[in-house]
């Protein structure tokens, strides 16, 4: 998730640029880079760092008289964060930006590099410079062009394109990810989101996906699809630049929990082959890694423990692997014994946790590989694990995790679902309905979750001001009981524990009392009956009842004070949906106890401390 901006008009673009960036900063800040247009020439400058870093290049080494350009603030996801691998990239007649992952970029470059092509980056958005160059001549259409690259490349863009023969215009095209046209009274704008542009214009238009904008000094078109050419329909925000960094949300968490349909597909879908299998080649993982493997440690903290426990539940019915969690603050102190063919995987959406990255730097001492699972590119738990698989989640902002969370999740799927295939333990046609429920059914189920938000808003108002409220659920509901209590307990500071729904009668059952909340999930069709008498057992002794429950569940009503349901039409449906309810549930309880929800009190987003 990168900001782009662009500019063309009277006015000088270099400081409209590293203005727009600073705003978009929220979106990407590993690099960060300009391609301004002077009288002889386009000029690159890019560098590794934020925009202070840019500006200082840029107070040694100005570019004047600049009225067109086009920038960028990096996340990387394909090459590290560097000089080089920043953004814009040029190749031959063309400068561009690029926000999102083509995810065959390296047929692309096979291809290209037979003709002699060559590469300076290690980025997917050189690939496609270069493949939009050779569709382009100077005097040819750059319409034309842009269609015939872009019909070349898979997965998701947004593109700020300048012509090296076609000065003080700029092209661009989206399709996945977001871009915004914007008319100034001194000129035409481009850029990821409106933030960027208010410090200049309020009109905008949201570029639709298959349109190509052409912006020049005093024209703002559109040329659709069939080659039609026209005006878009300029609509005015009412956003302040606060509110539209976090989107129009008003908090950058419920923004993030948002994401989550576009974040899945992106975790997801670079693990595909062009047959539908799961394939995480890309990540240097071959088919064949899988075969030794006889065991699967996961080790991770908080929220990325619990989507290990959920990863380890796949392994070991999906895959039949052997797979256990532990808590990566014990695993060097209390080891546990590594049979032949055991693998380590440490989870981390910042990759720079400490407890992690100790366990991990423990289980390479001890020889065992890893495969670390990691949000943040290039950081330090990402570098030194034999292997890393990248979750795409983009900038997560809130303290409190929930897009890096679900795509935790939804790549351990996609991996469970790659082991099993490739140990031969579920079919061709398995797989590809597994891969097929995360990428699709997944996203799918959250957003259907997300319009169920005023009636999840009604049960946050029965949890507000609560003392105590316990989260139960079995199996995979069990292990998603817990990132549920964690989440409410760490952003409205009510005190919630999650429990085996059989286990509370041992004990805990006796902390129920007349009006105690008690949230019950059930995913697992054939769990629903054990779940339901551990429901009446609390209901009996005056719980307050909410029921997330499969849509074909038998009359849940009747256990329940109230009941979410959830779509059954796969497993990855009801789980993410289920997912998507207790995420909101936390983020609505908190909202009514009026507390600081993206910076709760104590915590910190990235514990680099053990
Ligand atoms: N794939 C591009 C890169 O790594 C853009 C990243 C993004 O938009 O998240 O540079």
């Amino acid at each position: 998730m990168c900001g782009i901006i662009g500019y063309t008009g009277e006015g000088n673009a270099v400081p409209k640029m590293t203005k727009g960036l600073t705003v978009l900063e929220y979106r990407g800040y590993d690099s960060v880079g300009i391609a301004a247009e002077t009288e002889d020439a386009i000029e690159v400058v890019k560098c590794k760092g934020r925009i202070t870093s840019l500006e200082e290049k840029l107070e040694k080494h100005p570019i004047e008289g600049a009225h067109c350009a086009i920038g960028h603030t990096r996340w990387a996801t394909h090459g590290g964060p560097s000089d080089v691998n920043a953004h814009p990239h040029k190749a031959g007649n063309v400068v561009l930006v690029h926000n999102g992952i083509i995810e065959n970029y390296k047929e692309l470059k096979d291809e290209l590099s037979k003709t002699g092509t060559p590469f300076l980056s290690e980025t997917d958005t050189e690939v496609a410079a270069a493949t939009l160059n050779a569709c382009y001549r100077p005097g040819s259409d750059p319409v034309k062009a842009i269609r015939e690259a872009t019909a070349k490349m898979k997965g998701s863009y947004a593109f700020g394109i300048l012509f090296v023969d076609l000065p003080g215009e700029i092209y661009a095209i989206r399709q996945g990810s977001p871009l915004i046209l914007a008319k100034g009274e001194d000129g035409y704008y481009l850029a990821s989101d409106m933030t960027a542009l208010l410090p200049f214009t309020k009109t905008y238009y949201p570029l639709k996906e298959g349109q190509i904008a052409h912006l020049t000094p005093d024209s703002g078109t559109l040329v659709a699809g069939d080659g039609r050419v026209f005006e878009p329909q300029w609509k005015k925000t009412e956003m302040t630049p606060e509110s539209a960094q976090k989107g129009g949300y008003e908090h950058f968490m419920l923004k993030e929990i948002y994401e989550q349909p576009e974040a899945i597909v992106k975790s997801a879908s670079t693990r595909i082959t062009k047959d539908g299998l799961p394939d995480f080649s890309v990540d240097g993982i071959l088919p064949d890694f899988w075969k030794p493997v006889k065991n699967i440690q996961i080790v991770a903290c908080g929220s990325a423990m619990h989507a290990g426990i959920v990863g380890a539940k796949l392994f070991e019915e999906v895959a039949k692997i052997p797979a256990s969690v532990y808590i990566a603050s014990e695993y060097r102190y209390h080891p546990p014994l590594a049979v032949e063919g055991t693998i380590v995987i440490p989870i981390s959406q910042s990759g720079e946790t400490a407890d992690t990255l100790a366990a991990m730097n423990y289980a390479k001492s001890k020889g065992l590989p890893t495969v670390a699972i990691v949000n943040a590119v290039e950081t330090t738990i990402a570098r030194e694990a034999d292997h890393r698989v990248y979750t795409y989640a983009g900038p997560e902002i809130a303290v409190a995790t929930t897009k890096g969370y679900c795509t935790q999740v939804s790549v351990l799927f996609m991996m469970a679902a790659a082991a099993a295939h490739a140990c031969g333990r579920i079919s061709d046609d398995e797989a590809k309905a597994l891969v097929q429920s995360v990428v699709k059914d997944a996203p799918a189920a959250v957003l259907s979750m997300l319009e169920k938000r005023d009636y999840l808003r009604e049960l946050a108002r029965g949890l507000a001001g609560k003392e105590h409220i316990f989260y139960i659920g079995r199996g995979l509901d069990y292990a998603l009981s817990m990132e549920a209590a964690l989440k409410l307990k760490e952003i409205s500071y009510i005190h919630c524990e999650a429990y085996a729904a059989g286990e509370l009668k041992h004990g805990t059952i006796s902390l129920i009392e007349e009006g105690t909340p008690v949230i019950a999930i059930s995913t697992e069709k054939a769990l629903y009956d054990k779940t339901e008498s551990n429901v009446r057992e609390v209901r009996s002794r005056g719980a307050k009842l909410i029921l997330i429950c499969r849509a074909d569940a038998e009359n849940p009503e009747r256990s329940a004070d109230s009941v979410i349901y959830l779509p059954i039409n796969s497993l990855a449906a009801t789980l993410f949906a289920a997912m998507t309810a207790v995420q909101t549930i936390a983020y609505e309880t908190a909202y009514l106890c009026g507390c600081d929800i993206d910076r709760p009190r104590n915590l910190a987003k990235s514990v680099t401390v053990e």
